[in-house]
């Protein structure tokens, strides 16, 4: 349970009024926080008015009565950031109630709006005014306002006198509660006694996203056993599925208003934290402008940005970037254009591609030949085209390719940590030797980062650990930061070079609806942005140095095994049946129990949370892992 905004049309429009009221009219039932305040402390005046109230101190308090930002610059200080407000909510067992200052589109400092603030926090929203004239006007310019950020307040008061067309007008334009207050901003018990009902009122508008009643959860189980197919789930699993109805920093929201960990980054997508606010803000902006555009013929500013970020980050001078929209699809471009690459330098015999044991890449055709998994994919292995797949060994591979000499298109390996195959992991000297015997052989090599990418192993892609220039590189999950679905193959000057023809037939005829979606494209030039600060790296290396500490103790155990590179750990328990043993389902149920979500890859246990996460939940993590290898034994 997280809180709710007070936001007011403009200054003086009665906010503090409002908060102190409505925490007098709930005693001990939310709590209170300004993150910032100018002039005569609001924070003061609530814990004077509302003294049963729990009161937060502000982030930062600046003396003179002008706009924040400006006091902040008269006293040679900043503004807290958007990302330092929601990274210091207080954490608060009551719900919080958080008052602006000024209007939705007041400056919240040099380089957002107040309504930035209140998209990037996301908790419902009540907005008031006083009741004099101008109210309705002042009502609508402000719901005109917030919409634009994607901000639809829950309710809408009036404080001061009734005013029935006022109210009736508003709620023509609001999708939200309007209610009148009596307000003579007097702090009288008769007042809030005779304002009980429009305050119920109020609650009861924000309750809906705070919690789903018990039977709502029930029904949303039913309907979707009802309709609903999962991915990689029995249609008879006995487990119900969790309700998420939220995501913030590292943490998930359940509808039955638990709050548990995302200790995996929902599936190794979300890179920073739950709907980092950059990412947010990034987003809004973008949707003011587009929303999508086929990509044959036609560019956007997003997706040429992105190319030239992603390939900065490249080893070669130059190269292109083709987009696609998940990582089984950008392994499928790098598989396609590695076959075709041979067939435009007269060489379409060489038809095998080299996978390794352990390897996966995507759920498609192509996809599921080069990782040929034989509980995923076994059966459909009447169908899969010919590959080879080889233990990850420098010695096989040179064994595999002089068998198959002038046979082989390209080899694919997930660098350095083969993700789905249970988090194996090999030495950067392991990677440069097989890139080595790849080389000599003359075959192209496809590093396939699209859970290893963009900073989880401790660098922005694994493979530059071993110092290496792949022919191709797959990326996907955390491109666009998690936040929606996005796929690069980046490709080397020498493979484009194959294509640089005027002759038509040699055209790569390869594309999805949804390449290089400009909304996808915004978020992730922003999530670029925001890996140029760093402060990934310094968190892949504090993750990193928590599992070290709390982890690595358990494999002494004989019977346990703990792999560790960069924010990802892995604990395997041997002799425990694979996949599908039970072992996995019951750790599961620990980690839940203890407020975290694991998914363990069968007898591999293994944590991925977002780079943002606090030390306090990788802790938490820690915990609940530690207490599943005490079960497993
Ligand atoms: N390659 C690797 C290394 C992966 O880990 C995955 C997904 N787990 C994929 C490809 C396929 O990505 P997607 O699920 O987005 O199709």
């Amino acid at each position: 349970m997280t809180g709710f905004i007070v936001v007011g049309t403009d200054t003086d429009a009665g906010k503090s009024g409002f908060s102190a009221q409505f925490l007098q009219a709930f005693p001990g039932r939310f709590a209170y926080w300004k993150p910032a305040e100018t002039g005569d402390s609001d924070t003061e005046t609530i814990r004077r008015r509302a003294p049963s109230a729990t009161v937060f101190e502000p982030l930062a308090r600046f003396a003179e009565p002008v706009a924040p930002m400006l006091a902040a610059a008269r006293e040679g200080r900043r503004m807290p950031s958007i990302a330092e407000v929601v990274a210091g909510v207080p954490d608060s067992p009551l719900p919080l109630l958080l008052e602006t200052f000024g209007g939705p589109l007041s400056p919240w400092d040099n380089t957002a709006l107040q309504a930035e603030m209140i998209a990037a926090l996301g908790w419902p929203t009540i907005l008031v005014t006083l009741s004099k004239v101008g109210a309705v006007a002042r009502i609508l310019q402000a719901l005109a306002g917030l919409r634009e950020f994607g901000i639809l307040p829950a309710a809408v008061v009036l404080l001061g006198p009734e005013d029935e067309f006022a109210v009736r007008q508003i709620e023509k334009h609001a999708d939200a509660a309007v209610v009148s207050l009596a307000f003579t901003d007097s702090g009288d018990a008769t007042e809030i006694e005779c304002n009980r009902a429009a305050f119920d009122r109020v609650s009861t508008a924000l309750q809906t996203p705070f919690t789903h009643p018990a039977p709502t959860i029930a029904d949303f189980i039913r309907r979707d056993r009802a309709s609903v197919w999962h991915p990689y789930t029995s249609l008879e699993s006995p487990d119900d599925p969790l309700v998420v109805v939220g995501a913030r920093a590292e943490f998930l929201h359940l509808a039955d208003s638990r709050r548990l960990i995302d200790g995996i980054a929902s599936w190794w997508t979300i890179l920073h934290g739950h709907r980092h606010p950059p990412l947010m803000a990034a987003l809004h902006r973008a949707s003011r402008e587009i929303d999508h555009v086929l990509f044959a013929g036609v560019t956007h500013p997003a997706a040429i940005t992105l190319a030239e970020q992603l390939l900065a980050t490249a080893p070669w001078p130059s190269g292109k970037v083709f987009f696609s929209d998940n990582g089984s699809t950008a392994v499928e471009v790098a598989l396609k254009m590695a076959y075709q690459t041979w067939c435009h330098r007269g060489d379409p015999h060489r038809q095998l591609f080299v996978g390794f044991d352990n390897g996966y890449h995507g759920d498609t055709f192509g996809a599921m030949a080069a990782g040929r998994d034989p509980l995923f994919f076994g059966r459909f292995d009447p169908l899969l085209f010919e590959t080879l797949k080889i233990p990850v060994s420098a010695g096989r591979l040179d064994d595999a390719l002089t068998r198959h000499r002038d046979r082989v298109a390209a080899v694919i390996l997930e660098p350095l940590v083969q993700g789905a195959g249970g988090m194996r992991m090999h030495s950067p000297q392991e990677l440069r030797d097989i890139f080595a015997v790849t080389r000599s052989h003359g075959v192209l090599f496809i590093a396939d980062e699209v859970m290893t990418g963009c900073g989880r192993t401790g660098s922005m892609w694994a493979f530059e650990q071993a110092g290496i220039a792949p022919d191709l590189i797959c990326t996907a999950k955390t491109l666009a930061g998690g936040v929606l679905p996005l796929a690069a193959t980046l490709v080397s000057p020498d493979v484009v070079a194959g294509f640089q023809t005027e002759d038509r037939t040699k055209t790569f005829f390869h594309g999805h609806s949804f390449t290089g979606h400009p909304l996808a494209c915004a978020v992730a030039v922003a999530n670029f942005h925001e890996m140029a600060t760093g402060q990934w790296k310094d968190d892949a290396n504090r993750i990193e140095a928590v599992w070290r500490e709390r982890l690595l103790p358990l494999s002494e155990n004989r019977d346990v095994a703990v792999r560790i590179r960069g924010s990802i750990a892995a604990i395997e328990f041997a002799g425990t049946g694979g996949y599908l043993s039970e072992l996995g389902q019951r750790m599961r149920a620990i980690g839940l129990s203890r407020g975290v979500m694991l998914r363990p890859l069968g007898n591999v246990l293994y944590a991925m949370p977002p780079l943002r996460t606090s030390d306090d939940s990788l802790h938490r993590i820690a915990d609940a892992m530690i207490a599943c290898a005490g079960s497993g034994e």
